[in-house]
């Protein structure tokens, strides 16, 4: 609650000399002011509030209730149980990354098929999206192994590959405009990622125990 005595905000000028050791603004200054730019400005102020809304509900709904280490590795294990390729996660570990643009990475040449992701506050829906994008990489990781990139991919770039992975996992949106920096899935780079996937028959992780698995087909041979 605000505190009553400062919720109208209306002090005379004395009060507002006394507390504050200024004359307030003539108080016909605010009458000057017409009408319509008054709705103006209201009408100007409801659009922005209504504009944000879906952004803040979508911030309220991710609170980064995740705080952890605990907590944020239980919740990345639980997506990777539900990920089609989950499976090519050997690990995951919550450390501090220094780099403040990086939430987590896997490696490559030589790649172990660990997750490493940042100690810091994640909201589900954002980790759920982060493990997505890092589970793209394993899948890159481990179809082409050292291929050069411009013969990896069908052509798109490391990060598009991942984002796009997200996307076609579900839980981050396509990208309709253009993004700033190189974490995107436009629609044309969402169309390669399917088609790429879409030929593979068969993956094998090229680390732990190097399972491999018919594209397709679930570990009990079942089509799902
Ligand atoms: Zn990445």
């Amino acid at each position: 609650m605000a505190d009553p005595d400062f919720a109208g905000g209306d002090f005379t000028d004395e009060e507002f000399a006394e507390y504050f050791g200024t004359p307030a603004r003539p108080s016909t200054e605010r009458r000057r002011i017409p009408l319509w730019a008054r709705l103006a400005g209201l009408i100007v102020a409801l659009a922005m509030i209504v504009g944000s809304g879906n952004f803040l509900l979508t911030e309220i709904r991710d609170f980064a209730s995740l705080n952890d280490a605990p907590e944020i590795r239980s919740a990345a294990l639980d997506r990777i149980a539900e990920s089609e390729w989950g499976w090519l996660a050997a690990e995951v570990v919550i450390v501090p990354i220094e780099e403040p643009r990086v939430g987590a990475f896997v490696t490559n040449n030589p790649s172990d098929g660990i997750i490493q992701i940042d100690l810091r506050p994640w909201g589900p829906d954002r980790l759920d999206r982060l493990v997505d994008h890092e589970l793209g990489h394993l899948l890159d990781f481990a179809v082409w192994g050292a291929v050069p990139a411009d013969e990896r991919r069908g052509g798109i770039s490391s990060e598009a590959w991942a984002e796009c992975a997200a996307v076609d996992a579900g839980t981050r949106a396509i990208d309709l405009s253009e993004v700033v920096g190189e974490y995107h899935c436009y629609a044309d780079e969402l169309v390669v990622y399917e088609a790429q996937v879409g030929q593979l028959v068969e993956v094998c992780a090229r680390w732990g125990d190097r399972e491999c698995r018919t594209i397709g087909l679930g570990a009990d041979g079942v089509d799902n």
